[in-house]
């Protein structure tokens, strides 16, 4: 479900034009790819050989790849070291091997068994899916492009190619908005934009002083990154405490009474992390709200199929009026199941924007970096995150 964003203007409303309304459903999670793709099958595993290790090699894999779906993570990496020290030679066991590295937070070596892997078995679609979420992850754009790239030319026809596009396209845009905010950012400074000055100047331009107040100082904070050009929003004091109505769950699939309690303690953690500029209301009905929260099983009811949430507000002459946040209540693959601390880097994303951080950073220990993360553990808000809030709300 696709809503119109309007900015309610003293009179009547106006409709954003076709490309705020672009920049502002666009602010959600980006999850990478290679919670998409399954592990390999053990059954369907040709790779393997059949020598006196074969049956250790089996149950190495076996268990591995089921300790790392009960989210055992450490102990399936234990296991699949071995299988991979028994077997180098196998892409699949290096793929395993890689997928949990990553939950387990070790990127650098989750990339290098990946590489390893596409090495290995350079017809394995998986793999090279796999190869470009991790970089998504780490927050290596380049990489994660011409990896995907690689992807859609080698196998055209694969039934993932949507939603790859549809990720080339995210991260396109991501990269766009990095760089022109690099370059407002030189311009703020006095010095010259990296390219053609006469492509940028516009760019700068349209710095509203607002958000050029934003841009400068703040160097342990990252509101010069996440703030668009012109079009910052807050909610105003007299606004706050947020009224806030979170739908009911029960009966939408995939929803567990814990995704209420995470949602509440994440609207908390930015409260503190405001030091008492922001606060939450929770009211008995959606009239009374300023900000509903809504639970979907479906990802046609997010702006964008690669995301696993959405943010969307409606602001007016005194800032942000409204705000909607809707959140994925099912995993994207049964490969990374949404666990509770995956789902807890949803709710402190989307709140984040719904507060009027409409960008991201490219630091992936920031909850407002632009991608899902492969590490399975209770995130927190980056001290980065705190101080940027803090400002953001300074003055309120
Ligand atoms: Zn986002």
């Amino acid at each position: 479900m696709k809503k119109e964003i309007v900015r309610k203007n003293g009179g009547g409303d106006m409709v954003f034009c076709v490309k705020s309304v672009a920049a502002l459903t666009s602010v959600s999670l980006l999850v990478s790819t290679v919670v998409a793709c399954g592990l390999p099958a053990v059954a369907a595993d040709n790779n393997l050989r059949f020598d006196s290790q074969t049956r250790d090699i089996k149950a190495l894999l076996r268990d591995g790849i089921s300790l790392m779906r009960s989210n055992h993570n450490q102990e399936a990496c234990d296991k699949l070291q071995q299988l991979v020290n028994l077997n180098p030679s196998s892409a699949e066991a290096q793929h395993s091997l890689g997928l949990v590295l990553a939950k387990l937070g070790r990127m650098t070596d989750a990339i290098a068994a990946l590489k390893k892997a596409v090495e290995l078995s350079p017809d394995s679609e998986a793999s090279w899916l796999t190869l470009g979420g991790l970089y998504q992850a780490n927050g290596n754009m380049e990489e994660a492009l011409s990896t995907y790239q690689t992807f859609l030319d080698r196998f055209p026809d694969n039934r993932m190619k949507k939603k790859v596009e549809g990720l080339r396209e995210a991260l396109n845009s991501e990269k766009k908005e990095s760089t022109s905010r690099a370059d407002q950012e030189r311009l703020l400074h006095g010095e010259a934009p990296a390219a053609s000055p006469s492509d940028k100047l516009p760019a700068h331009s349209m710095v509203a002083p607002l958000a050029a107040t934003f841009g400068q100082g703040g160097t342990d904070d990252y509101l010069s990154q996440v703030l668009p050009n012109g079009a910052v929003s807050r909610w105003d004091r007299r606004r706050i405490p947020i009224t806030v109505f979170i739908n009911e769950g029960v009966g939408i699939s995939g929803y567990r009474d814990s995704f209420d309690q995470i949602l509440k303690r994440s609207f908390e953690d930015w409260a503190t992390a405001s030091e008492g500029t922001i606060a939450f209301k929770y009211v008995n009905s959606p009239k009374e709200a300023r900000l509903q929260c809504f639970w979907t099983e479906k990802v046609s009811n997010l702006a964008n199929p690669a995301e696993a949430g959405d943010a969307r507000i409606i602001t007016d002459q005194d800032g942000i009026c409204q705000g909607e946040i809707w959140l994925l209540t099912r995993p994207v693959s049964r490969t990374v199941p949404l666990t509770d601390n995956y789902f807890r880097l949803v709710c402190l994303h989307e709140i984040g924007h719904a507060l009027g951080l409409s960008g991201h950073t490219t630091n992936p220990d920031d909850v407002m970096f632009f991608s899902a993360t492969f590490k399975d553990s209770w995130r927190d808000l980056s001290g980065r995150d705190c101080r940027s809030i803090k400002r953001f709300y300074a003055d309120r």
